[in-house]
């Protein structure tokens, strides 16, 4: 099968309807990938191994494995690296990677704190019950999300250092949703693909959670974005509209963000069909005594429905005695994350379930429930495939689930009959399966029956079809398919990239145009100046001051420049009239019709100035001392790096001695008045005064800042305006809706909106 992109899907549809067949691919026409032998690099949580402790010393054993399966051979043919945790936290000791040509192996070094937090608790109890729509379960608890980011930068720089820009990076799945940002800032030109391997939830369930708009960031860095099936990948794009305010091309598949065009998409993952076959050759039992077998086979976890689906199994019993003693439902339960209470709980309610049924049940020798809680070798499974007569796969929500694909694969007579949950992605192509409703077991009884009573031809018909399109998409042409796509996608990302201000300025028109006037407010150093070395060469560029001076006569704008200089100061530097000015952070404004102090300024004159001869007392090397009127500044980007945090600390002692209060900003600390204001309420009271306290049904409020002191602002404005952060996305500011990432950026959005670039906009 190929893979698809969203362009060539139907439309969502409302969860559990079927959609037309993933494999209803149109031909692409599109040329081929012009560096089919670029060296590839996998980015996954686990390497492909797991230690070994057996009598000599621990080695590395190969874990088998689909995914393995899928990319042992694009990276053979390739060649390239696989980064990802060997699985112990004693990096000082682990086995040597066995060879492999062609393959190295890079470990990313965890510590225990940071498995236990990065994975057992964000990945495991946040994402992975979110993503699976249990919502109730979703963990949430800051301190996991910051080592979830700082793993995710940990494995986002050993890419960057394994790769080069001719390389690809391969990304995968949702313990590394941050990694493709982290890659980007690193290596702004990488090729990189992202895949992930469980649902992708509905935006209205995926917003539920207080990270959406960072992990979104961390996605669309990315140049291609893939899911199982295309509900995922409209979920996905309709996240990117509603969280970010992206515009979305749907028809294309294609998202804009940051100046960069990303692809979005639905590759169904395949099994490794070749050997699941090579398992199956052995003809099946033919004893005709023996019970029919209804199998399920899953990981212990909640998401797979295995209570529910023992009621259904109860039910069939109950409502058709003619199966009691006739019929055996077996089931394999892998143990996974043991320790985790929830899972324990589960593992018990499941125990006492199959006890209790099969108490009820059993007669002579005939018990209704078989029950393994191990893992079985794949040669074992798959004669378990061959053996049973009906597989039951029921699971509440499963990215794909490969059992399905797998039991069909293994059924070369064509024999056999797929039970199968609405909620599994493998039910978006294998429409011929018997498909359920996993929490209606009435349902699923009913269906067990007819499956168990179904005629020959009609097995034979399902599983035949089946089987065709099983045997259509194995996982090794899913990678493949997967790696052109991504291939074209890096391609189409670096032909005529959007300008991030474009980009902007497309997701921000609708919203501009309901209103005939917009508010711009501008920070000045980092926002339209870049960062220097010393506050006093943070000069405006010719280009800046032409372009403001533009806004300034543009009739629809109202521009203000808003910084922690005293007001003088900003004046001079900006040099262009019509514009407001507002100084020290807020306590200071000048502008066409308005001049505000607040009140009780004037009683800390003294502190602020004897504050700042005792700062200049403290004699800290580099350090420079900024008196402003109403606040004093503490600059310490030219302090040597070792004595930085002590000199802040010292500084900050002698702010809080004189009465003030201590404000942090980039390598600098402000001693202000204790007075409630800062740049948010300076905002709030520009808009006011000049346009009435219904200020937000009369004109559009932007507000653009680099930094710690702008977040105030940020916040003030959330919902009424817009705000952008300036700089790098990933250092970026979780208070504001927007970013851009550099002052070149900031002045080219300023001319859009002075002339009304918006206007006809889509
Ligand atoms: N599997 C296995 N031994 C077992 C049970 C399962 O090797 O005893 C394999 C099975 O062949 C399949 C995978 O585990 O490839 C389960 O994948 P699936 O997508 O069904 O569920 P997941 O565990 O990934 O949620």
């Amino acid at each position: 099968m190929n893979p698809i992109r969203s362009s060539e899907l139907a439309p969502p549809t409302s969860p559990g309807a079927t959609t037309a067949p993933a494999r209803a691919a149109a031909p692409r026409t599109e040329p081929a990938p012009p560096h089919p032998s670029r060296s590839l690099v996998v980015v996954s949580n686990r390497l492909p191994f797991t230690i070994a402790q057996g009598s000599g010393d621990a080695r590395f054993e190969r874990s088998p494995g689909g995914l393995v399966a899928a990319l042992d051979p694009a990276l053979a043919q390739r060649g390239g690296v696989w980064v990802g945790w060997p699985g112990s936290t004693d990096q000082d000791h682990l086995p040597a990677f066995p060879d492999t040509p062609a393959v190295r192996y890079r470990s990313v070094p965890l510590s225990s704190r940071e498995v236990t937090q990065y994975y057992g608790v964000f990945s495991n109890r946040t994402l992975w019950p979110l993503f699976h729509y249990f919502v109730g379960q979703t963990h949430v608890d800051p301190a996991s999300w910051a080592v979830y980011d700082r793993v995710n930068a940990r494995f986002g720089a050993i890419a960057a250092e394994e790769s080069d820009d001719d390389s690809l990076v391969w990304i995968h799945d949702y313990q590394l949703l941050r990694a493709p940002l982290h890659l980007r800032a690193a290596a702004p030109q990488r090729r990189i693909a992202f895949f992930l391997h469980i649902p992708f939830p509905a935006y209205d369930v995926f917003r539920v959670l207080p990270w959406a708009r960072p992990l979104m960031h961390g996605l669309l860095a990315a140049d291609l974005v893939g899911f199982h099936v295309s509900d995922y990948a409209n979920h996905f794009l309709t996240s990117a509209e509603r969280v970010l305010g992206c515009s979305v091309d749907r028809a294309r598949g294609e998202v804009e963000w940051d100046g960069r065009v990303v692809s979005v998409g639905a590759f169904p993952i395949g099994i490794d069909v070749d050997t699941i076959e090579r398992l199956s050759v052995p003809a099946p039992s033919a004893d005709v005594d023996q019970p029919a077998m209804v199998l399920g086979v899953d990981r212990l976890d909640y998401t797979k429905g295995i209570h529910e689906r023992l009621l259904a199994v109860e039910h069939l019993f109950e409502r058709h005695p003619e199966h009691r003693r006739r019929v055996v439902f077996t089931q394999i339960l892998v143990p996974s994350r043991e320790h985790v209470a929830e899972y324990r709980a589960l593992k018990r309610q499941i125990d006492e379930t199959v006890g209790r049924i099969n108490g009820r049940f059993s007669d002579a020798g005939w018990a209704p429930i078989r029950y393994q809680a191990r893992s079985l070798s794949t040669v074992d499974l798959v004669a378990l495939y061959r053996r049973a007569d009906v597989a039951l796969v029921t699971p509440l929500r499963d990215g794909m689930n490969l059992v399905a694909k797998e039991y069909v694969a293994a059924q070369l007579e064509d024999d056999g009959v797929v039970i199968l949950s609405e909620f599994a992605g493998a039910a978006q192509e294998l429409q011929e399966a018997l498909i359920v409703n996993p929490l209606d077991t009435q349902a699923v009884a009913t269906t067990l029956h007819r499956a168990l009573t179904m005629a020959p031809d009609e097995r034979h018909a399902r599983m035949a079809a089946l089987r065709d399109r099983v045997r259509d998409n194995p996982v090794q042409r899913w990678a493949g398919g997967f790696l052109a796509v991504a291939e074209r996608a890096a391609e189409r990302a670096r032909r005529d990239p959007p300008s991030p201000a474009d980009t902007l300025l497309r997701q921000l028109a609708p919203w501009l145009r309901e209103r005939s006037r917009i508010a711009v407010f501008l920070d000045y150093d980092g926002t339209i100046t870049p960062i220097v070395q010393r506050p006093d060469l943070a000069i405006l560029s010719d280009d800046t001051r032409d372009a403001l001076r533009q806004a300034a006569h543009a009739p629809e704008l109202d521009v203000s420049i808003i910084s922690g200089r005293g007001l003088g100061d900003i004046r001079d530097r900006v040099g262009v009239a019509g514009l407001t000015y507002i100084g020290n952070h807020g306590f200071e404004i000048e502008g066409p019709g308005l001049s505000h102090h607040p009140q009780g300024l004037e009683g800390y004159q003294d502190n602020v100035e004897r504050a700042a001869e005792a700062l200049t007392a403290l004699e800290v090397p580099g350090a420079l001392v900024e008196r402003k009127g109403a606040t004093v500044s503490y600059h310490v980007r030219e302090t040597p790096e070792g004595e930085r945090r002590d000199a802040e600390r010292r500084a900050g002692d002698v702010i809080r001695r004189h009465g003030l209060r201590v404000t942090r900003g980039k390598m600098v600390l402000e001693g202000r008045p204790p007075i409630a204001w800062g740049k948010g309420h300076a905002v709030l009271y520009v808009l006011s005064q000049r346009y009435g306290a219904e200020w937000p049904s009369r004109v559009r409020a932007l507000y653009l800042g680099d930094d710690t002191t702008d977040e105030d602002a940020f916040r003030s404005l959330r919902g009424i305006g817009r705000s952008i952060y300036v700089g790098p996305a990933v250092a970026g500011s979780h208070a504001a809706d927007f970013t851009l990432p550099d002052p070149a950026a900031v002045i080219q959005l300023l001319r859009r909106l002075a002339t009304r670039a918006f206007a006809d906009l889509d």
